[in-house]
């Protein structure tokens, strides 16, 4: 830690990233994180992201002033080149971040890893890592804890920690969810963070075409199989087209086949243009992570994974079910 505040104290340009296809952790902990150098005088702080990131976590102050890799290539290279410091949050591989991966690695910033997640691969110069920890953003809570800075938790801050914790913990009720996070998020609130304006934020700003896709989910696509606790959904290209899909519209997808009695894994496929993108759910005595990372290449938390396949969508579910089935 004291090397890491002696090199926070040292650095002029200071870039901030996370992982491709970012979550309301990813976005609210990057941001928080900008929010914090900014208050500290560290005005050089830039965040840049693998790709965009949904509307829903438009309302975060600056959220605008966030750089993706994808449509500003060499802006952001170049930031990376000049780059003293280097962020890695919610991330623990460079494969997690696609094409930005080779500027990371390429860069002689020195690299600060905040994450969460399983199976960390060693790419970063320092590493604040807890994969007990509900989220990214309450690491970067006890990050600025351990910097004994929280005097610098501004209103901007919290509200974007708030997000981070309020979405990777499922609004406070995964098992992931201590006595400690409910602390962080009192002091949040305490510091300016307007629950109950962040939860409207994020959660009542479906459009009618996301909502009726959720329907048409759960009534048409949701294949159940009760005896086995297993469920899923698999939506086609066609399908989401006709509900104009927009990147965010299956965010949270996933979770409504748990509810279900009995159901203890959930997954989702969505058809993308190049491959299937799939996410696995579980609870109680289930782990996905494992299951995710032999089968799907993917990999992810205990009850939280993400994954892939190159096959069909068709295949995919064959594949699915005969994995499930024996
Ligand atoms: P989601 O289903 O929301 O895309 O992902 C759920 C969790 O699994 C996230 O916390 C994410 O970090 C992790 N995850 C998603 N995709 C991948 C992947 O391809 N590889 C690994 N290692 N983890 C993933
Ligand atoms: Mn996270």
């Amino acid at each position: 830690m004291e090397e890491m505040k002696q090199l926070i104290d040292k650095a002029k340009k200071i870039v901030i990233t996370t992982h491709k296809n970012p979550d309301g952790d990813a976005i609210g902990s990057s941001l928080a994180l900008f929010h914090f150098f900014k208050n500290i005088k560290k005005n050089d702080v830039e965040v840049i992201v693998p790709d965009s990131f949904p509307d829903f976590l438009n309302w975060m102050n600056d959220a605008d002033k966030i750089s993706c890799y994808d449509k500003q290539k060499e802006q952001a290279d170049k930031l990376f080149s000049d780059a003293d410091l280097i962020f890695s949050l919610d991330y623990n591989a460079l494969e997690r971040v696609g094409d930005m991966a080779e500027a990371i690695k390429n860069a002689s910033a020195i690299k600060i890893m905040i994450d969460h997640h399983q199976d960390t691969q060693g790419f970063a110069n320092h590493y604040f890592v807890d994969t007990d920890c509900c989220s990214t953003a309450q690491l970067v809570y006890e990050f600025i804890e351990k910097l004994e800075e929280t005097k610098n938790i501004t209103k901007d801050v919290a509200e974007c920690l708030y997000c981070g914790i309020m979405t990777d913990t499922g609004s406070f009720r995964y098992p992931s969810t201590t006595a400690k996070t409910h602390k962080i998020i009192a002091h949040l609130i305490d510091s300016g963070a307007d629950n109950a304006k962040i939860h409207q934020a994020v959660f009542d700003n479906n459009t009618t075409d996301r909502l009726r896709l959720l329907g048409f989910a759960l009534t048409n696509k949701m294949k159940v199989f009760a005896e086995k606790g297993f469920a899923y959904i698999s939506l086609s290209q066609d399908e989401l087209k006709q509900f104009n899909f927009k990147k965010g519209d299956t965010e949270g997808l996933v979770n409504y086949p748990l509810s279900i009695q009995g159901i203890k894994f959930s997954v989702l496929l969505t058809e993308k243009e190049k491959d299937i993108s799939i996410s696995f759910r579980s609870k109680e005595d289930v782990f996905v992570n494992e299951f995710a990372k032999k089968h799907f290449q993917g990999g992810g938390h205990f009850y939280a994974s993400g994954g892939k396949s190159d096959l069909t969508l068709d295949e995919t579910i064959a594949k699915l079910e005969k994995l499930l089935m024996c």
